[in-house]
């Protein structure tokens, strides 16, 4: 694996001990080009920076040490972890996003990503099911690297966990039991932002950021079965 550097000072000035290195987040820039993306993640003004970059072309650039903290994650939670970005390598890859011209990740860019999560996981010791999306750990805020990104191909090379293959049983589950059951398994594989005894906005953009995450075709908000069962499966 070729990496190159080019440097960042958008970090905490806080060294940290490897063993807080617990979760690799995947970001997408959401920026126009590599060089802008870049330029952001350099800026001291921006206050926002990564690890890693990876560009179009599958090229991997190094921008701060895996031992001081990144700026990355912003307000998140995953689990009882307030904040990740203490605990955690921050990974961007170039993408337009949703906001400007949501684009297929190529395949030259996934390869390397895999590459690289898989040393990572290796040197660390993380867990798979440690690799998480911006928008598992801010769901009410980020939509990164979202739909297009190949959660289930990670899987299938070891860098990213996926469920079973599964058939759906026709069965009536009222929807507020639906909605306890889907919140319950949620929380135990991680999400958090929203009450589970309390109906809110919030649920919606959960169930749109475990979907983009496990159901990527369905991305709609509602708790259908396929959406459940994906849950208890995981949970
Ligand atoms: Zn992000």
């Amino acid at each position: 694996m070729k990496i190159k550097i080019n440097k960042s000072a958008n970090f905490s000035k806080k060294t940290r001990v490897l063993r807080d290195i617990k979760y690799l987040i995947i970001h997408y820039t959401g920026m126009q080009s590599a060089r802008v993306s870049m330029k952001r993640l350099k800026n001291p003004n921006s206050k926002v920076s990564c690890h890693y970059f990876i560009n179009r072309n599958g090229d991997i650039y190094k921008m701060i040490d895996e031992n001081k903290v990144a700026w990355h994650a912003g307000k998140s939670r995953w689990k009882n972890i307030r904040n990740l970005n203490k605990h955690s390598i921050g990974i961007e890859i170039q993408n337009k996003g949703h906001s400007i011209n949501y684009q297929n990740f190529p395949k030259k860019q996934i390869s390397s990503l895999i590459t690289l999560i898989k040393s990572l996981l290796k040197k660390y010791k993380i867990k798979k099911n440690n690799v998480l999306g911006h928008s598992d750990i801010a769901p009410l805020r980020k939509k990164d690297p979202g739909e297009k990104f190949p959660w289930n191909f990670l899987s299938l090379k070891g860098a990213a966990i996926w469920y079973p293959k599964f058939k759906l049983k026709k069965k009536e589950i009222k929807s507020e039991a639906k909605r306890k059951m889907f919140f319950k398994n949620v929380h135990k594989i991680g999400y958090r932002f929203f009450n589970l005894s309390q109906k809110s906005k919030r649920d919606r953009m959960i169930v749109m950021a475990f979907q983009r995450r496990f159901l990527p075709k369905e991305v709609n908000g509602k708790i259908t079965d396929k959406t459940l069962k994906i849950s208890q499966l995981l949970a």
